[in-house]
Parts: structure tokens; C-alpha cells; sequence
């Protein structure tokens, strides 16, 4: 099943996504026979755990949602949010979880090859799938892309056995982990704030549920700024696939339902290329892992209000 947030009115709506060339959006919210029969968000029906997907596939059976309007609305004429809008607590990710990429850092930055990190975005750097990013050059002149697979938490837990790790993955996305270079090596070198400026990273189109992916290390990661392809990774190059990484990331620490974690991004940023690159207002830039999706943002100057 492929879930997802849209904007209806002045709603944030719940919605899965269907159809053939996968244009057609149904509004659970509207096949609902009243409201409270129908999941607020994605964040609450996974606390719903396998109850909350049992009874959004029995509104999807309803014959109301093989018909047209208001039960099935098209894709285009939505506005997406993020599908976790917002996910539980800070945004959990892997620095360096590819080698191609750990070896490009550690060129670009003149230091030694690191293992892989964790640090944490803060939701308010999240944005929805087509959202224009804003860009202020007072605040950061080096934004850069990182393509990479999110994974969702379904059931939460802590100290988490590899045996049961993907047991409690709800589902998988996609987000660019956008990182301001100059921020993050700076204010005494740390990650969060220089991947946690406002509205920067977009996440989605949609969450695929986990039986819909059944190896998360099968999965091409692509990233194209104004159509040029600059990064070609794939997930199987995972230093810590994402097992290893659910286990690693729960020791002593409890995964809640509905975090989101960013596994890590292959090689190919910006800023260990040469000449180094950044993204300036009118670029575009696509974000796609496998079959879940394709981002697609314009970075635009902050003197724009970014549409949310
Ligand atoms: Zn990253």
C-alpha cells in the first residue's frame, strides 16, 4: 500500500495511492462512513499497527472507492505534504553509511576515512515532495543533495534483535538529506543544524508499506539536478543495511512508532566533486529510490515564500 498526506481545503488528509500509472489518489477521509472512522494521518494509523492498515484496506474494498469523486481524486490536482507531517521526534540518520561516499568526505574534508554516524534533523527541516526549497545565501551558500531511502518505524522497541528487526519497519520513502556544508562543518562541527534548515529536505511522494518491499537492499538511489544525473547509488552498498541499522540505532535508545530514519546517501554530493557544486535559486532537483518514488523541488531564493 502506498500512503500518503495531501491537503484538502484547509485539511491535511489522508490518502492512498493507486491506479495504474499510479495517478489516482483515494480519500480514506471521505470513504469513512463518519470521521473518527478514518485515521487523522499516517503518524496515527501506525499506532494503529496492523488494525489501522486492516481496516484502511476494508474502506478500500468499499465499493465507493472504485468510483470518482470526492473518493478518488487525481494526483495532479493535489498539493502532497510530507507523508509524515510530522514524523515522531527528530529525524534519526546515518552519515557515511556507503564507502564511495565515506571515502569522498573524508577526501573533500582532508581527513581520514570515518565508520558511519547517527545525527538527527529536526522536523521543521522537512518539506512535502514538490515543495520549492528556499535558498538564503546570508544563512548558507553551500546547500548540497543527498539522495537517500527513509525508513518508518512501525512497532517501536529498544535494544531491537537483528532476527526482528525489519518486523519493525511500517514502510519505506524517500528524502533528501539537504545539508548546508558550510554550516554543518561550522558552528564547531556537528550535523544538526546543518541539516536542519527550515523546509530544506522534502520527503515522500508516498511511505510503501514494508510487504510491498521486501528487500530494502534492492533499490537504485538517483539524483538529478536540472536533469543531470549526479548521483547513481544503490542500496546494496549499504555499509550498514538497514537491519544492521535498526538494531544499531535502538541499543539502549527506544525506536518509537512513526520515527523516521535517513540510511545514509551514496557518493556523488556536491561538495566533494570538482570543482565543487551547490544548489542556487532555479535549480531543480530529483530524488528517486527504486520503485517508491521521485522528488521533485525547485530551490528557490528565500525572498520566495516557500509554498506549505
Ligand atoms: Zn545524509
Amino acid at each position: 500500500m502506498r500512503l500518503l498526506m495531501f491537503r484538502h481545503g484547509g485539511e491535511r488528509r489522508l490518502g492512498v495511492l493507486t491506479g495504474a500509472q499510479l495517478d489516482v489518489v483515494v480519500d480514506l477521509l471521505a470513504l469513512a462512513p463518519t470521521e473518527r472512522a478514518a485515521p487523522a494521518d499516517l503518524l496515527s494509523l501506525i499506532e494503529l499497527g496492523e488494525t489501522g492498515l486492516n481496516h484502511v484496506r476494508q474502506l478500500l474494498d468499499s465499493p465507493k472507492a472504485t468510483t470518482g469523486a470526492p473518493f478518488r481524486r487525481r494526483l495532479s490536482d493535489l498539493t502532497l505534504l510530507p507523508p509524515l507531517d510530522p514524523p515522531r521526534g527528530d529525524v534519526l540518520a546515518i552519515g557515511r553509511n556507503y564507502e564511495k561516499h565515506a571515502a569522498e568526505s573524508a577526501r573533500a574534508w582532508g581527513e581520514n576515512v570515518k565508520p558511519p554516524t547517527v545525527f538527527t534533523k529536526a522536523q521543521t527541516s522537512l518539506t512535502g515532495p514538490y515543495h520549492d526549497i528556499p535558498i538564503d545565501p546570508a544563512v548558507s551558500d553551500k546547500i548540497d543533495w543527498e539522495a537517500e531511502l527513509g525508513v518508518v518505524i512501525g512497532r517501536g522497541g529498544a535494544n531491537i534483535k537483528a532476527a526482528d528487526a525489519m518486523s519493525h519497519v511500517f514502510g519505506y520513502t524517500v528524502i533528501n538529506d539537504v545539508s548546508a556544508r558550510d554550516i554543518q562543518n561550522g558552528w564547531g562541527g556537528q550535523f544538526f543544524k546543518g541539516k536542519s534548515l527550515d523546509g530544506s529536505s522534502p520527503v515522500g511522494p508516498c511511505v510503501v508499506t514494508a510487504d510491498e518491499i521486501p528487500d530494502p537492499q534492492n533499490l537504485p538511489v538517483t539524483l538529478r539536478v536540472n536533469g543531470e544525473l549526479k548521483q547513481d547509488g544503490h542500496t546494496r552498498d549499504m555499509i550498514y543495511p538497514v537491519a544492521q541499522l535498526i538494531v544499531w540505532l535502538s541499543i539502549g535508545m527506544t525506536l518509537r512508532p512513526g520515527t523516521l530514519i535517513a540510511t545514509g546517501t551514496p557518493d556523488g554530493v556536491g561538495f566533494a566533486r570538482t570543482p565543487p557544486e551547490f544548489l542556487k535559486p532555479g535549480d531543480v532537483i530529483e530524488t528517486e529510490v527504486g520503485s517508491i518514488g521521485r522528488l521533485r523541488n525547485r530551490m528557490v531564493s528565500a525572498a520566495v515564500p516557500a509554498a506549505r
